[in-house]
């Protein structure tokens, strides 16, 4: 799987980490970028909290049955 941000839409506002129920695991908001960057995907159990609750939709989260061989960022997705 992957979790991609749409760098434009975020405003670093935090409430995915806030919602996700392992928010600090997974999220860290750079607040100079103003970006959510996920990282540590093995935490993740895909629940889509996050996405739901981001109010700029600018969460994308790809399910992908081969997480366990593929790589967790692609290069060029
Ligand atoms: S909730 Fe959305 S806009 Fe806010 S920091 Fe997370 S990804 Fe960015
Ligand atoms: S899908 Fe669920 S567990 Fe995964 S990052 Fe989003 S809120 Fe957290």
């Amino acid at each position: 799987m992957k979790i991609i941000i749409d760098l434009e839409k975020c405003t670093g506002c935090g409430k995915c980490k806030e919602a996700c129920p392992k928010g600090g695991k997974i999220w860290t908001i750079d607040k100079k970028r103003k970006v959510a960057i996920p990282s540590n995907l093995e935490y993740c159990h895909l629940c889509i909290i996050c996405a739901s609750k981001c109010p700029e939709e600018a969460i994308r989260i790809i399910r992908d049955d081969n997480y366990e061989k593929g790589p967790e960022i692609e290069e060029n997705p």
